[in-house]
């Protein structure tokens, strides 16, 4: 099943060429203003999420019905970015898709071609940077989507009243009162003790010596303060206890007990 490279790019390129033409037909040839026998939206959402166990129905109608086409391609524009993002494309679910229907056949073939390299080139757009633009015939497109930018919500720490500990020695973190910290991306802001020098430290999340998260960054006077502001992801930290580290060049940490809490998947909130 493995193609060699050499074979790669010009498949790859008659794929493009191939898809542009099934595209640009498919979005135009099948007008079907009123909607007619469409499949609602989930069936749509369903099929471009898990085709294997979508009906066979669906996809017919797809391959002749216009709008149902440009709704399916953006949706499954919208699953490829988010399947990019965490493994390629598994091709041998949507092989094996097309081998357990095998009254897939003539017209209803030609549309699973379609998908299969649709999938594929949309695959390819969103691996190759600054990719041509798909031809569409339609007059614009308002809703090209793209990566969701990620929000950073503010949080600002109060590490004033921490003594500073030098070099490897284990930190005295006994009396420190232990500070819930979301796991989300954060826009972190750190206030260090008076005194603290303008320099750049490194920004860590540890627990049991390892390391689960590291970053640095500069500390500057703000008003008085010495701060360090810093962007922390902490969505793939596992909601557990750890010290939250400031060290400087010359060894000298600032160490904060926090608690790395579980956020729910759509950041509408944490639980308590
Ligand atoms: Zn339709």
């Amino acid at each position: 099943m493995r193609m060699r490279i050499k074979d790669r790019s010009g498949l790859e390129r008659q794929s493009k060429e191939f898809l542009a033409f099934a595209r640009s037909y498919l979005s135009d040839a099948f007008p079907n203003p009123d909607r007619q026998g469409c499949p609602p939206e989930e069936a749509l959402q369903s099929l471009a999420v898990n085709p294997s166990e979508s009906q066979a129905t669906i996809t017919e109608h797809i391959a002749s019905c216009s709008p149902c086409f440009r709704r399916y391609s953006e949706l499954l524009t919208d699953v490829q970015l988010q399947r990019t993002a965490d493994r390629p494309v598994s091709w041998k679910r949507i092989f094996g898709w097309s081998r357990t229907h095998p009254l897939m056949v003539g017209a209803a073939l030609a549309c699973a071609l379609f998908i299969v390299i649709g999938v594929r080139l949309l695959w390819i757009r969103f691996s190759v940077p600054n990719p041509p633009p798909l031809e569409t015939h339609q007059p614009h497109n308002p809703t090209s989507p793209v990566n969701p930018v990620v929000a950073y919500s503010p949080l600002s720490l109060d590490l004033t009243n921490i003594s500073p500990i030098r070099g490897s020695k284990p930190p005295t973190t006994g009396s420190q009162r232990r500070v819930r910290v979301p796991g989300s991306p954060l826009d972190l802001t750190l206030s260090l003790p008076l005194g603290s020098e303008e320099q750049t430290y490194s920004v860590s999340l540890k627990s049991a010596g390892r390391t689960f998260w590291s970053k640095s960054a500069k500390a500057h006077l703000n008003k008085g303060q010495i701060l360090i502001r810093v962007q922390a992801d902490f969505r793939q930290v596992p909601a557990d206890n750890y010290n939250l580290e400031v060290e400087s060049a010359a060894g000298i940490r600032l160490v904060q007990p926090v608690s790395i809490q579980v956020t729910l998947p759509n950041g509408t909130g944490q639980k308590p």
